[in-house]
C-alpha cells in the first residue's frame, strides 16, 4: 500500500508535552506508521512512497471538542430551540465541516435538537459530509422544572423531560432505540434559569443511577450537566462518563473525582461564563446584570476547581457550549487560550488536553489523540507555533492542513 512521508515537521505527538524540530510521520491507508525525530526515519520504498515537506511547520494531532452542539444555529442562549428541523439539519451540516476546518477531528455532542446529531454522525461516517467523528447524543433528558424543561412554544423537540426511575429509563431506552453514542442529562441548573440554579438538583439519586445504569447497559456513555459539588458528586457517584461544567467543588467533590479519574473527564465549558460577561449586552444581559446573576462569581469559583483538579490529575477536556450568538461555531479553539490564561496551563499542558485526553475519551481503546505507531492518521499542519501561542489555532488561514483517517480534508500545501 501506498505510504505518506510528512517531513520537516515541527512535531508534537502528543504522547507527553515534548516537541520535536526535524522530524516527520510515516502514514500508509488511514493509520500512523511511525513519528519522530528524521534521524530516526525507517527506510522507506521511495517508489510507493510520497514525500511531503511541511517546510518546519508545526504537526499535531487532531483536536476533540469535548461538548458540542452541531445543531444549535449561533443563535441567541433563549432562540437556541427554535429553529425548524430542516433548517437546523442544514446548519449542523455547516457547523460540521466549520469545526472539522478548524483542526476538530473528533466530537462529543452533549445534546441536540430532535436528535440531529444521529443522522449527521451516518452521514460523516459514510463520506456524505465533511465533519469530525461524532460520538453523537440525541436530546437532552431533564426533570420536569429542570434547566432542561424549558416553556418555550415549539421547544418540545429539544428536550425529553422525564420523572421517575422508569420513566428515565424509559427515556434512555428512547434514545438507545434512535441510535444514540451518548445520553445527555441535566444533574443541576444555570444562574440564568428562572426555576432552577445551579445547586438545585434535578433528579434524585435513584433516577441518575437509573440513567447510568440504562445507558451502560446499551454501551453508551452518559455525560452531564453538573455546576454544583452536589451534582458532581451525584454524577460521580452513579458512573457519568463526562462531566460537564463542575464549577463549584469542595473537598468532597474533588476528592470522589481524584478517584474516578481513571474512567470520568471534566470539561469546564468555560466559554460561556466568559462570553456571557463580555458579550452578554449583545444579547440584552449588560455585564453588571450578569455579575449580578452570579456568572463573575462562577468563572471565579471554575478557575479554582480547575486548580485543584489539575493538582489531582483529573483529566480535562477543552470546548463546550460554542454555537450560540456569542460563541459561534469555529471559536472552539479559543478553549486552548483560556486553558493557558486563566488555569495557568503551559501551551503544551492545554494541547495534551485538547489531542491526547480529548481523544481517549472518544476511543477509550487509545487510537485517537497521539501521533504514535498505530493510532488512526488524524492530523493538523499549522502555519505557526501553537507551543508558544495557542491563538494561532483560531485562525483558519494558519491551518493549512488537516488530515482526517490518512485523508487530507484541508491541503493548502501542496
Ligand atoms: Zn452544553
Amino acid at each position: 500500500m501506498n505510504q505518506l512521508l510528512i517531513t520537516d515537521a515541527r512535531l508534537f505527538a502528543a504522547v507527553d508535552d515534548t516537541v520535536l524540530d526535524d522530524a516527520g510521520v510515516l502514514l500508509e491507508g488511514d493509520r500512523i506508521v511511525w513519528s519522530g525525530p528524521m534521524s530516526d526515519a525507517p527506510p522507506v520504498d521511495r517508489d510507493h512512497t510520497e514525500q511531503l515537506s511541511v517546510g518546519g511547520r508545526f504537526v499535531m494531532p487532531g483536536m476533540t471538542e469535548s461538548h458540542v452542539h452541531l445543531s444549535y444555529s449561533n443563535a441567541h442562549p433563549s432562540q437556541l430551540d427554535r429553529q425548524p428541523v430542516p433548517i437546523a439539519m442544514l446548519d449542523a451540516v455547516d457547523n460540521a465541516r466549520t469545526l472539522l476546518r478548524y483542526g476538530f477531528t473528533s466530537a462529543i455532542s452533549f445534546g441536540s435538537a430532535q436528535g440531529i446529531d444521529i443522522p449527521l454522525r451516518d452521514a460523516i461516517n459514510s463520506g456524505r459530509v465533511p465533519g469530525p467523528r461524532l460520538l453523537a447524543s440525541e436530546r437532552d433528558i431533564g426533570s420536569t422544572g429542570s434547566n432542561a424543561d424549558s416553556k418555550a412554544p415549539g421547544s418540545e423537540g429539544h428536550k425529553r423531560i422525564a420523572d421517575g426511575p422508569w420513566a428515565v429509563r424509559a427515556a434512555v431506552r428512547e434514545v438507545a432505540k434512535a441510535g444514540a453514542d451518548v445520553v445527555k442529562i441535566f444533574l443541576d441548573g444555570e444562574e440564568l434559569s428562572a426555576h432552577a440554579a445551579p445547586g438545585v438538583l434535578s433528579y434524585t439519586d435513584e433516577e441518575v443511577a437509573a440513567a447510568c445504569d440504562e445507558a451502560h447497559v446499551r454501551n453508551m456513555r452518559v455525560a452531564c450537566h453538573a455546576r454544583s459539588a452536589g451534582a458532581v458528586k451525584q454524577a460521580v457517584r452513579h458512573g457519568v462518563d463526562f462531566v460537564g461544567h463542575a464549577n463549584f467543588l469542595d473537598d468532597e467533590a474533588v476528592e470522589m473525582l481524584a478517584d474516578a479519574r481513571e474512567r470520568l473527564f471534566v470539561g469546564p465549558g468555560i466559554a460561556w461564563e466568559i462570553q456571557l460577561l463580555e458579550r452578554g449586552h449583545e444579547i440584552g444581559l449588560s455585564r453588571t446584570m450578569m455579575e449580578a446573576r452570579g456568572y463573575q462569581r462562577e468563572l471565579d469559583e471554575t478557575i479554582g476547581a480547575v486548580k485543584r483538579l489539575r493538582e489531582v490529575g483529573v483529566r480535562l477536556l477543552i470546548g463546550g457550549d460554542y454555537g450560540l450568538s456569542i460563541t459561534p461555531h469555529g471559536t472552539n479553539a479559543k478553549d486552548l487560550e483560556y486553558f493557558v490564561d486563566l488555569f495557568a496551563m503551559s501551551p503544551e499542558e492545554a494541547l495534551l488536553c485538547a489531542t491526547r485526553d480529548g481523544g481517549l475519551a472518544v476511543d477509550p481503546t487509545g487510537m485517537l489523540g497521539t501521533l504514535e505507531a498505530g493510532t488512526l492518521a488524524d492530523l493538523v499542519i499549522v502555519d505557526g507555533d501553537p507551543s508558544r501561542d495557542v491563538k494561532v489555532l483560531q485562525d483558519a488561514e494558519r491551518i493549512v492542513g488537516v488530515m482526517k483517517a490518512g485523508r487530507f480534508f484541508t491541503d493548502l500545501l501542496r
